[in-house]
């Protein structure tokens, strides 16, 4: 799938020649049969220009290359990536486009590499049936918890956290899941998912909004898709081709992305965290104080540790850049958290 044949049209006139077309990060690499290139289009020009006769080839124009027509018979692999209403505006097949075939590549080019581009070209909504399908298997297994007043208590949380993003950009979604790690992560889509453990070990609000600010961070980023592209590779494939998300589940994917950050990725969400904290007026220093806490953890290494190495060295960084700021929650607010699970 890394290159596609097709035919170009140049517009100037009525000959058609075979071109080879790579996705490449960016747009499309158009190259003639003498490996010459011929044009490259960026995805954010790319147009469509109808269906071929048959349905299974695809025409696409490009939107600085007026008059040129670039014809792709083999578009068969793309339809089914295609929600099919709202139907997607075309520039974002044409990211649908160069996703699936970078994906193709990047499956024999090494998908590490690659994950971060291909991240910032999955459409919203892929992200979230993604994120979705793995929060459902969590909730399924382990059950969310559900008290009115903590639920309460944990969107005001959010609320705080998050209102100074741009919308797209704030979590959709904040569970507590019954389970006794001491562990939180973020998903593709906007998914925060945290476990009872982590809510019982936290010994202040402000420790429970750092680890928040922490995954909203990652969130911002869009670290968990690079990390399911990299942890499900052809299982983030398959599920794009037939739109079945239960295999990622079956998979384990989810629980893969927690341990699939990078020291640099957890280095800025620490840092975006901190910046989180103060525009809402927070004390950052809870999170350091879980870092450290989690450090010397007697019970070995949690999980939202085991994926944040150096956490001394991290709460010493978080630490350094704390201001001081109000707590979370009120001692009312936080106790309906903590009890957000009932009995
Ligand atoms: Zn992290």
């Amino acid at each position: 799938m890394s290159a596609l044949e097709g035919r170009f049209n140049d517009g100037r006139t009525a000959a058609s020649r075979k071109v080879l077309v790579t996705p490449k990060a960016g747009g499309l690499d158009i190259r003639g049969e003498d490996g010459l290139l011929v044009a490259f289009w960026r995805t954010d020009d790319l147009r469509a220009d109808g269906d071929l006769p048959g349905g299974k080839g695809v025409r696409l124009r490009c939107a600085t290359d007026t008059g040129a027509r670039l014809t792709l018979e083999r578009a068969e692999f793309i339809r089914p990536l295609l929600p099919r209403k709202p139907r997607l505006p075309w520039a974002k097949l044409g990211a649908a486009l160069v996703l699936a075939a970078a994906l193709g590549a990047g499956l024999w080019l090494g998908l590490p590499a690659a994950s971060r581009t291909l991240a910032n070209l999955v459409p919203a909504a892929w992200e979230q049936r993604w994120g979705d399908a793995v929060a459902a298997g969590f909730q399924r297994r382990w059950g969310a918890c559900r008290q009115p007043a903590g639920e309460a208590a944990l969107h005001l949380l959010t609320d705080r956290l998050a209102a100074g993003l741009p919308p797209d950009q704030r979590p959709r979604r904040v569970v507590v899941v019954r389970t006794p790690d001491v562990n939180a992560f973020a998903l593709p889509g906007g998914t925060v998912l945290i476990f009872s453990g982590l809510l019982a070990d936290a010994q202040s609000p402000d420790e429970v909004a750092g680890v928040l600010a922490h995954e909203i961070a990652h969130l911002r980023f869009r670290h968990p898709t690079a990390a399911l592209i990299r942890a499900a590779g052809v299982g983030v494939v398959v599920t794009l081709i037939t739109g079945d998300s239960s295999g990622l589940v079956a998979t384990g994917a989810g629980m893969a992305l927690a341990g699939a950050y990078s020291r640099e990725d957890e280095a800025a969400a620490d840092r975006g965290a901190v910046a989180l904290l103060a525009d809402a007026g927070l004390d950052a220093q809870g999170l350091a104080t879980f870092l450290r806490r989690l450090a010397a953890h007697p019970n070995g290494l949690p999980q939202w540790l085991n994926s944040h190495p150096d956490s001394a060295a991290r709460a010493q960084a978080v630490e350094a850049a704390a201001k001081a700021g109000a707590p979370a929650l009120g001692p009312e607010q936080w106790a309906a958290l903590k009890g957000i699970c009932g009995q």
